[in-house]
């Protein structure tokens, strides 16, 4: 069971209801969230004795009282709430698009990029100043030279921007110039960033980890949510998978089942799970089919010459035609639900 507290609440109130749950036998951990406080007491009742429950709903600092159904009850839902970013929103009517490069190389390279994909249709423009990378020998990303363009092209070409953080003492500055921080595969779990970006109240687009499940990526996303923010976009790249042929799975089935079990906008990376340009496009539809509101995707406008995953970044036609075609399957999609509503 999870008590949760109004904002304020006196710390008699809150020690008074957890010698309740104490005597009830209960294991009682107290959560602190930045504007309240929960009991999560660690004992599952078919039915919650009578005299208990009247105690807790009597006392007027008590919020809400939950089922220990679910060990994530601020992501917990099974349909999807509107996040709105710079008046774009993430899980409303029209499928939402992210593109850009995987790490911001020249000024003109991202501006002609940020142009483009603007023209096609993007409501977002992405690439990393600071790159997680497997070896230690890649490029590691611009740094702040890379935010300081991401910042001017921002401004100039009136897009909103998406770039990644990878540690809670880069926050701050990589708020100041992303409408959306990004929390890569890699750092799923790290918990310490996971808990700044909560308490910036800065947007986040949460990656799954590879080798996580959906309801660990969930519980990551609660972490952000307890912090104090609840700004969260949950982002499926692909799954490492037994064949070596791909170089991610996208997990479609987990975007599918991840709907009916958060209320936060589910996106998908098709670059990342293909490797390869030619897959990029057939992943999108099939994620998008299956339920994301919306895809990052990696555009360069010369993706031979890219510093860093060109085999799966598309041109500007290249992305132009994803996008189309993705807007299509959204449709298609999407109005054979209304009408099954109806
Ligand atoms: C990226 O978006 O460029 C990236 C590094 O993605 P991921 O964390 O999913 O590997
Ligand atoms: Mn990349």
């Amino acid at each position: 069971m999870i008590v949760e507290f109004f904002p304020g609440a006196p710390r008699e109130d809150v020690e008074r209801i957890r010698t309740l749950l104490l005597t009830e036998g209960c294991d009682v951990t107290e959560v602190l969230a930045t504007r309240t406080v929960m009991l999560i007491a660690d004992r599952h009742w078919q039915t919650p004795p009578l005299d208990l429950m009247s105690q807790l709903k009597a006392s007027s600092w008590v919020a809400d009282i939950r089922g220990m159904g679910s060990l994530i009850p601020r992501v917990a839902g099974d349909a999807t709430k509107p996040i709105t970013v710079r008046g774009v929103p993430f899980g409303g009517d029209s499928l939402v698009l992210i593109a850009g490069p995987c790490t911001i190389e020249t000024y003109e390279e991202l501006s002609a990029t940020a142009q483009a994909v603007r023209a096609a249709g993007a409501q977002f423009l992405r690439g990393g100043a600071f790159k997680p990378t497997t070896s230690p020998y890649s490029y590691q990303g611009g740094g702040e030279e890379a935010l300081q363009i991401l910042a001017a092209v921002r401004k100039e070409a009136d897009i909103g921007v998406v770039t990644e953080v990878m540690s809670p003492t880069q926050v701050e500055r990589v708020a100041e110039v992303a409408d959306i921080v990004q929390v890569g595969a890699r750092n799923m779990q790290n918990f310490d960033l996971l808990r700044e970006i909560g308490r910036s109240g800065a947007p986040a687009l949460l990656k799954r980890g590879f080798g996580a499940t959906l309801d660990e990526w969930l519980s990551a996303a609660e972490h952000i949510a307890v912090a104090g923010s609840e700004r969260i976009l949950l982002c499926e790249r692909g799954i490492r998978s037994f064949d070596p042929l791909t170089r991610a799975s996208l997990d479609v089935s987990g975007i599918a089942v991840a709907r009916t079990r958060t209320h936060l906008p589910i996106l998908a990376d098709p670059s990342h799970a293909a490797g390869m340009r030619r897959f990029v496009e057939p992943l999108a539809l099939a994620a998008v089919a299956a339920g994301a509101v919306g895809l990052m995707v990696e555009v360069h406008p010369d993706p031979q010459s890219s510093i860093k995953d060109g085999a799966q970044s598309l041109d500007f036609d290249a992305f132009a035609r994803l996008a189309r075609r993705a807007r299509a399957v959204w449709g298609a999609a999407h109005s054979e639900r209304h009408a099954d509503l109806q």
